[in-house]
């Protein structure tokens, strides 16, 4: 254990129950706002309507067309409203992309956010953006990103379909794995990670079976939120910008490029973080835990190969190339040999 360590509490206010969407209203008058702008994706419309009537004459606004990776010009269009409508509280409804533009209105505007989280990606427990402009993306942290108040409802997760659910979940546990050998990890931040991580691997297979039943439901959404609370105070490393550098060039998918890479990037790791590995091994309850991850993946129906993704095999060179030529922070220094196997492992996904 690090016996020396900085620890800086999230400043979120977190509610978590079922049913707990009822309590918006009083959050909203908590923060003492007035005329608030409901954010949600044009496919959870329904969900911003509802939000709007608990609201009542606090809803001033409606703007619907939140989107993937958070393009800058959707965010001047939602900023429009927010002048129009003299706004002066967000409420975003939905998974990251949603409260992705609640936090790229509050970076420009400084408004308060309370987010009503349906994934479990985890962007509401973070000072993080991510934004897109001019296909380019780039990440920023700052105090203004941060949401204020997080409003946990175990019943809006329960029409995530299974399959997203699953993607969703593996994305959450590779921000407790990068978390446990973060460079700025430190003890509470250890103790997050491992009980999410035992929370996401016993309720993801329930999850899967019933997906509309609110009890494993509960505890995904708890591990996630864990998971969620590291990914906010530590630094990611090498899964992390494995997956931005494949994401990047070959346009993969975010959450099956993450799912796929994980397994791989810990077997990379392994021999250089041993206090690591014994936590996940008890989370997950076995001695082998990339084998018992990509097991869980392929229970879970994930796509367990970057080929099965769209990755073309000559693009692990210049994989490889990429990620060399922007060093970063990793337990394992990051060496072309090495990682060079690494990418044939995953893009064939035959193990390790
Ligand atoms: P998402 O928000 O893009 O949602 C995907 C789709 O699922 C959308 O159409 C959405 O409307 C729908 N959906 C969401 N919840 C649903 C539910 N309960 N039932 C039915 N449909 C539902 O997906 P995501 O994975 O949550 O977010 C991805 C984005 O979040 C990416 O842009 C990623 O970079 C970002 N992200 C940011 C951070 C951060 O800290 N900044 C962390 C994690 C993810």
């Amino acid at each position: 254990m690090k016996d020396s360590f900085v620890y800086q509490m999230p400043p979120a206010r977190v509610v978590f129950g079922h049913g707990t969407i009822a309590t918006l209203a009083a959050e909203a008058e908590r923060l003492g706002l007035q005329r608030l702008l409901v954010l949600s994706t044009p496919e959870q419309a329904e969900l911003a309507d509802h939000v709007r009537e608990l609201l009542g004459d606090r809803a001033a606004a409606t703007f619907n067309s939140a989107t993937i990776h958070t393009p800058v010009e959707v965010t001047q269009c939602a900023l429009e409203v927010v002048k129009s409508e003299r706004i002066d509280g967000i409420v975003a409804a939905g998974g990251g992309s949603t409260t992705g533009l609640g936090k790229a209105i509050a970076l420009r505007t400084d408004l308060p956010q309370i987010v009503l989280p349906t994934t479990y990606a985890g962007s509401e427990m973070t000072p993080i953006l991510g934004e897109t402009q001019h296909r380019r993306k780039t990440t920023q942290r700052s105090p203004k990103i941060q949401p204020e108040v997080v409003i946990y409802d175990v019943d809006l997760t329960l029409t995530l379909p299974p399959m997203m659910s699953a993607l969703s979940a593996f994305n959450a546990l590779a921000h407790a794995v990068e978390a446990l050998y973060a460079p700025d990890g430190n003890p509470i931040v250890a103790l997050m990670a491992e009980e999410g991580v035992r929370a996401i691997v016993g309720a993801l297979p329930q999850v899967l079976k019933e997906p509309g039943d609110p009890g494993p439901r509960a505890s995904l959404l708890y591990g996630a939120w864990l998971c969620a609370c590291c990914l906010g105070v530590t630094t990611m490393g090498l899964h992390h910008k494995l997956c931005h550098t494949l994401g990047g060039l070959f346009d993969l998918p975010h959450a099956q490029t993450h799912a796929i890479v994980l397994p791989y990037a810990l077997v990379y790791n392994a021999p250089m973080v041993p206090e690591t590995m014994n936590r996940l091994s008890r989370a997950i309850g076995s001695h082998d835990v990339p084998e018992a991850l990509l097991q869980l993946e392929h229970d879970c129906g994930i796509p367990l190969a970057l080929r099965d993704i769209g990755m073309p095999h000559d693009g692990i060179e210049q994989a490889v190339e990429q990620a060399l030529a922007n060093p970063y922070d990793n337990p394992r220094p990051v060496e072309a040999s090495p990682l060079n196997a690494l990418l044939e492992h995953a893009w064939a996904g035959t193990g390790f």
